[in-house]
């Protein structure tokens, strides 16, 4: 039952494996040992996840003959900052950490972001591997090499390109996901469903059931269609500067705003995207790329999966296009932003700027 995809990056190839159970065994990994000769592990995570897999990730690079370090950092967003790099690399280089080491992110998104970035910086780079344990890390963030932190003034502003060693996906721990961190990773799966896939568009709809119950076939093929959609994307626009993997922001513009609004405290990510893909099937709607009846589609696979689908509050239209200039999104009073054309299919359209009304 082990699928492996790689990603294809020329000289940044990696691979993806997802394994149920693999969470016990990563130390046996041949990714590990045959790609990587490491001798020494530094595994940094978050206190919600630490006592849930750290001793049996450590037990099992320990039996594969494998020093292990680790950095358990409190849980939560706001952790996704320069001073909790400074304090990881003051434990790097108290640990004498050097370049043959590896530093291993377990954990969610945020510390995916935080260790990838540590690793890109320090000692001008040292390999990592995403080990992802929230749904949204597995289907999106450990994918693709973005890593960074926020600023003050806003999310993810520092940050850098530094694509992880390998990237190991074990299925069976998304069983201790609370199940808001489940729904957030959910609006990730159906934004891939609609930009890019069909048949995992009907997945989500007719396999509702087993998909909650993390029926291990179902899941795998959620995770691999997902999985498939960024990796694509990924292969032909690494640095994000051709218009491919842009489409990803499917929903995020909207979404971006309702965040910003809400000052990332009334929404979670995954909810503020739901609200943002219904925003953007309106707009399309408006523009007649597509039919009433794709809203009510998406709507209706949004809410099996307890997402939102309108705002607790209007977003005034001023307010809409104040943030939207701040963030240099308007020009010649049109946005570019990604609109859906059929499930399955999305395109990046030029947007006046009243279809925001
Ligand atoms: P997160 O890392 O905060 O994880 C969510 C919560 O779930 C945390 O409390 C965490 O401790 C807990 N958790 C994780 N796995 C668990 C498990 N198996 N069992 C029990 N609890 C578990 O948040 P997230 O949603 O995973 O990621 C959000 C972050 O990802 C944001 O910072 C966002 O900017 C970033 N992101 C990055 C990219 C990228 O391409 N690099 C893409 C999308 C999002």
């Amino acid at each position: 039952m082990t699928k492996i995809i790689k990603v294809n990056l020329g000289e940044r190839s990696y691979p993806i494996i997802i394994q149920p159970g693999l969470i016990n065994r990563i130390g046996t990994l041949n990714a590990i040992h045959y790609t990587l000769y490491a001798h020494r592990v530094v595994i940094i995570t978050d206190r919600n996840v630490a006592p849930l897999y750290l001793n049996r990730v450590i037990s099992s690079f320990r039996k594969a003959g494998l020093k292990c370090f680790s950095y358990v950092i409190p849980a939560g967003e706001r952790q996704k900052s320069l001073a909790t790099v400074n304090r990881i690399y003051d434990f790097l280089i108290r640990n004498k950490i050097e370049r043959s080491d590896i530093i291993i992110a377990l954990g969610g998104g945020v510390i995916g972001d935080l260790a990838g970035f540590a690793a890109g910086t320090y000692k001008r780079r040292i390999k990592f591997i995403q080990i992802p344990t929230s749904l949204l890390a597995q289907v999106d963030s450990s994918i693709g090499g973005k890593t960074g932190v926020n600023h003050s003034s806003g999310k993810n502003l520092i940050g850098m390109f530094y694509q992880p060693s390998a990237v190991l996906i074990d299925p069976v721990v998304l069983k201790t996901l609370p199940e808001s961190e489940f729904a957030n990773g959910m609006a990730e799966v159906i934004k891939a469903a609609i930009i890019k896939d069909a048949k995992l568009f009907r997945l989500l709809t007719n396999k509702h059931n087993q998909i909650m119950e993390l029926n291990p076939a179902v899941l795998e093929e959620m995770l691999l269609r997902a999985i498939m959609v960024k990796k694509n994307l990924v292969e032909q626009d690494e640095y994000d500067t051709k218009g491919k993997r842009i489409l990803l922001n499917y929903g995020h513009t909207v979404g971006h705003i309702l965040e910003s609004l809400g000052q990332y405290r009334h929404y979670k990510h995954g909810q503020a995207v739901a609200i943002g893909m219904m925003a953007a099937a309106r707009i399309a709607c408006r523009m007649g790329l597509i039919g009433k009846d794709f809203i009510g589609r998406q709507a209706a696979l949004l809410k099996l999966y307890k997402l939102p689908v309108t705002p607790n509050k209007p977003i005034r239209f001023s307010q809409a296009v104040k943030f939207l200039s701040q963030d240099k999104k308007i020009i010649k009073g049109k946005i570019e932003d990604v609109l859906p054309h059929r499930i399955g299919l999305a395109k990046t359209c030029q947007i006046p700027l009243n279809k925001f009304r």
